[in-house]
């Protein structure tokens, strides 16, 4: 649809293409972060970000009366984000067939914020080819009580198992309570075959240290223990992406750091909204420069 746009309209629209609405609207108020401070948050770290969420099916957690009101987990729509967030069609279990939201720059992130998003997930795959994952994630949900060192030290040993099989991972802390442990992969495998050495992994994980870990959803096994998610491997699935903010008391983000940051850190969400300075700075760093580039495939594929 050919849309006329007034001249003065472009002007105001000029630097930034998304224009913000309600900019003093209190997104976080506990962290007193207004909607105007997460849309100069994303735009900020949009260059850091933009290598993992663009160009894949995303999702995002809405919240357009902030945090403390209603939130929704928002997979598709047809049309009412505007002209920056562009739609793929994919095929669901049921059969149907769905627009899935994906962003290819800057001006997509912001216009999300617009909307109300607070997090950005994404799909495991690009939408160049959504059958074939670019990327594994184990996701660790350490039981409730758990000191985080059990978890860091669990995410060492993950990382250790899976280097012995010839897979490089790039550690994240997700904002939340736990951590995510990456393996980048050449587009190669299917979900089917991603999605079962994912399951083969974790399951021999708690078989041969149960009293660590468990690999069942149940959350009665996960007393003292840490949940290993592997159904973040499967077609559909989705996992927060790197410097998303989340929807959770401080806005927290989700923070890729290295291995040996990692083993030092006592608490699971070390970086705030509000640390967006460091943040970048931090991801032009020398130490986070190859984060999460690996070229490898799946074991034995
Ligand atoms: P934490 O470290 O606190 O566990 P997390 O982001 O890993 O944070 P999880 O609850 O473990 O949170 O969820 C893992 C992923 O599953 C999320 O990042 C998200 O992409 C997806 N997910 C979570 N809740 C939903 C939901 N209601 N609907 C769809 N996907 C969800
Ligand atoms: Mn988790
Ligand atoms: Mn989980």
């Amino acid at each position: 649809r050919e849309e006329e746009v007034p001249v003065a309209e472009l002007a105001e629209r000029s630097p930034s293409p998304v224009r913000i609405t309600n900019r003093d609207r209190v997104i976080f108020p506990d962290a007193g972060i207004t909607k105007g401070a997460l849309a100069d948050y994303y735009e900020a770290i949009a260059p850091a970000m933009l290598p993992w969420v663009a160009n894949r099916p995303i999702s995002l957690v809405r919240c357009p009366q902030g945090r403390a009101r209603k939130c929704f987990f928002q997979k598709h729509d047809a049309g009412s984000f505007g002209d920056h967030v562009h739609h793929i069609p994919i095929r669901e279990k049921d059969g149907g067939e769905e627009p899935y939201l994906y962003i290819e720059d800057a001006a997509g992130l912001l216009a999300c914020v617009q909307m109300g998003t607070i997090e950005f997930h994404g799909w495991g795959a690009l939408i160049a080819d959504i059958e074939r994952p670019d990327r594994l994630v184990f996701d660790l949900d350490p039981d409730e009580g758990l000191e985080f060192g059990e978890v860091t030290a669990a995410a060492a040993h993950i990382r250790d198992e899976l280097a012995a099989i010839g897979l490089a991972t790039f550690a994240m802390v997700t904002g939340g309570k736990g951590v995510h442990v990456v393996a980048p992969l050449r587009p190669e495998a299917e979900w089917p075959e991603v999605k079962d050495f994912a399951r083969r992994f974790a399951t021999a994980l708690a078989e041969t240290q149960p009293q660590r870990f468990t690999s069942a959803l149940a959350k009665a096994r996960r007393k003292g223990r840490i949940f290993v998610d592997y159904l973040r491997n499967e077609r559909g699935a989705t996992a927060v992406m790197p410097y998303s903010a989340r929807a959770r008391e401080g806005a927290p983000v989700a923070a890729p750091l290295t291995w040996e940051e990692l083993r030092a850190l006592d608490r699971p969400a070390p970086w705030h909204v509000g640390d967006v300075d460091d943040l970048v700075r931090r991801a032009a760093s020398r130490d986070l420069a190859g984060w999460g580039r690996a070229d490898q495939a799946l074991p034995g594929v």
